[in-house]
C-alpha cells in the first residue's frame, strides 16, 4: 500500500512529490495524459522566481522531477480511469494498474480547450494544434492563425513569428484578457496581425490538411477568408477532474473545491494546482498549493498512524 499517491506531473504535482519524497513517504506520481502538465508545453517562463533571466517550461519541470525522484519519489506513466474514495485505503485504476493508497493528492491540472468546430479534433496533427512549442516548428515559413486573447495567446503568437512567414491572432473581443507587457510585445511584432473582432466559423481542409478559416467578424457580421496552413487554439483550459464527479466537491465548472489549503470534502484526499483554480493559475501558485497538500498529507498520516489500520 502507498502512503500517498500524487495524481498529475506538473508544477503541482512535482512540487508535492519534492515535498512528500523529502518526508519519506516514498510518494508515487501518476504522470496521466499530459506528462509535465502545462509548463511542458510553453516557451520561456519569466515569473517563476529565482530565474532572473527566464527559465524554459519543459526545463523547470524536468529540474522538478529530477528534484522529486533524487529524495525517492516513483513515477509511473498512465492516465487515471477509476478512482474508488469511497473508504480507506483508496483504490485508483490506471489502466491495468489498481493502486492502494492512504492519501490521495489530486494535481490533475487543467486541459487545453478547442473551438468545438466541425472536423477540428480529426485535424488535430494536420494542421490544427493547441501547442506552439510542440508544433511551431512544422510551419516555418508559411501564414498560420492564433485563437484566443489571454497571456497564451500572446506568448504563443510571439513563439510561432520565430517560424511562420505572418502570424494572424484572431480574437473575439477588441480588448484582451491578456497582461499589458505580453499585448505590448505581441503588438510591437512586424510578423503578427490582430485580427478582431473576429470568431472563427470554419476550418477549411478540402484536402485533409488545414488550408484556411472562414472568420466572422462579430460587430458587422461579415465574413471573410484567410490563407493559413496551421490555426493554434489558445482559448483556455478544462478542469481534468471528470473521474471525481459526484465524489469530490466541484464548482459548475468542474473546478475542485478545497478549503483551508488543500483539504477536499473526503479526508485523506488533498487538492492541488490548476484543478481547482481557476483564477490565479500559475506555475508559482501551482507550486505553492502543491506544497500545501503535501504537508497536509503528511500531517494527516502523522495524526492516523496511531489507529494501526487503514482498512
Ligand atoms: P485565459 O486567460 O482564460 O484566456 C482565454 C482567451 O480565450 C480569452 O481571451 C477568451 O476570450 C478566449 N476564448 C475562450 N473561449 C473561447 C471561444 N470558445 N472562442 C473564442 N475565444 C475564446 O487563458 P490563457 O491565455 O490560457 O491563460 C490562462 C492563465 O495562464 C492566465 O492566468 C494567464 O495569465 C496565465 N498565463 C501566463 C503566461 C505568462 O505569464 N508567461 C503565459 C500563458 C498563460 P474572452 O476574453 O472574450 O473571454
Amino acid at each position: 500500500m502507498e502512503n500517498v499517491v500524487i495524481i498529475g506531473s506538473g508544477c503541482a504535482g512535482l512540487t508535492a512529490a519534492i515535498y512528500a519524497a523529502r518526508a519519506n513517504l516514498k510518494p508515487l506520481v501518476l504522470e496521466g495524459h499530459e506528462p509535465g502538465g502545462q509548463l511542458s508545453l510553453t516557451t520561456h517562463v519569466e515569473n517563476f522566481p529565482g530565474f532572473p533571466d527566464g527559465i524554459l517550461g519543459p526545463e523547470l519541470i524536468e529540474n522538478m522531477k529530477k528534484q522529486a525522484a533524487r529524495f525517492g519519489a516513483v513515477f509511473k506513466a498512465g492516465a487515471v480511469t477509476e478512482a474508488d474514495l469511497s473508504e480507506r485505503p483508496f483504490r485508483i485504476t490506471a489502466g491495468a494498474h489498481v493502486y492502494e493508497t492512504k492519501t490521495l493528492i489530486v494535481a490533475a491540472g487543467a486541459s487545453a480547450r478547442l473551438l468545438g468546430l466541425k472536423g477540428e479534433k480529426e485535424l488535430i496533427g494536420r494542421g490544427v494544434s493547441t501547442c506552439a512549442t510542440c508544433d511551431g516548428y512544422f510551419f516555418r515559413g508559411k501564414p498560420i492563425a492564433i485563437v484566443g486573447g489571454g497571456d497564451s495567446a500572446m506568448e504563443e503568437a510571439n513563439f510561432l513569428s520565430r517560424y511562420a512567414s505572418k502570424v494572424y491572432l484572431i480574437h473575439r473581443r477588441n480588448d484582451f484578457r491578456a497582461s499589458k507587457i505580453m499585448i505590448d510585445r505581441a503588438r510591437a511584432n512586424q510578423k503578427i496581425e490582430f485580427v478582431t473582432p473576429y470568431v472563427v466559423e470554419e476550418i477549411q481542409s478540402p484536402q485533409g490538411l488545414v488550408c484556411g478559416l472562414k472568420i466572422r467578424n462579430v460587430e458587422f457580421s461579415d465574413t471573410r477568408e484567410i490563407e493559413v496552413d496551421g490555426v493554434f487554439v489558445a482559448i483556455g483550459h478544462d478542469p481534468n477532474s471528470t473521474v471525481f464527479k459526484g465524489k469530490l466537491d466541484m464548482d459548475p465548472n468542474g473546478y475542485l473545491e478545497a478549503t483551508h489549503g488543500s483539504i477536499s470534502n473526503i479526508p485523506g484526499v488533498f487538492i492541488a494546482g490548476d484543478v481547482q483554480d481557476h483564477r490565479y493559475r500559475q506555475a508559482v501558485t501551482a507550486a505553492g498549493s502543491g506544497c500545501m497538500a503535501a504537508i497536509d498529507a503528511e500531517k494527516f498520516l502523522e495524526e492516523h498512524s496511531h489507529l494501526g489500520s487503514w482498512s
